[in-house]
């Protein structure tokens, strides 16, 4: 997707700063955090919402995930702690149309959600 802002993130078009990298997946800061860890774990893949993940993307999702598991080691909130959201579509607040996951941690984060 040419116009996608974290395709051009993924593709290295924008020059952002990643926190890991594999074949499928990157992950990099918010631009706007949220806490006082909030990072973005997305697919290279250009996957929009979780209602178009298709069953042949298993391996990515499952890569997300492994991604998440190394970044908190890097980051030593493995043992306290953190919050995966993924927002989807209109009503659940999602503005970027590209498949992601918030990684937010280092504080106890509120369970108020809604
Ligand atoms: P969502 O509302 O779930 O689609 O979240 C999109 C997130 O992407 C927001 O938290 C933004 O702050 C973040 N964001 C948008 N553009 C960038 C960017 N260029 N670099 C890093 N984060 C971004
Ligand atoms: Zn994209």
């Amino acid at each position: 997707m040419s116009d996608c802002i974290f395709c051009k993130i993924a593709n290295k078009e924008i020059n952002t700063e990643l926190v890991y990298e594999s074949e499928k997946v990157v992950a990099f800061k918010d631009i706007n955090p949220k806490a006082p860890i909030h990072v973005l774990v997305i697919p290279k893949k250009h996957i929009e919402t979780v209602m178009d993940i298709k069953d042949e993307d298993k391996e990515i999702i499952s890569d997300m995930y492994k991604a998440i598991r190394e970044i908190a080691k890097e980051l030593n909130i493995d043992e306290k702690g953190f919050r995966i959201i993924t927002n989807c579509k209109e009503d659940g607040g999602q503005e970027v149309m590209h498949l992601h996951m918030h990684m937010l941690a280092g504080k106890k984060l509120s369970t108020n959600i809604i």
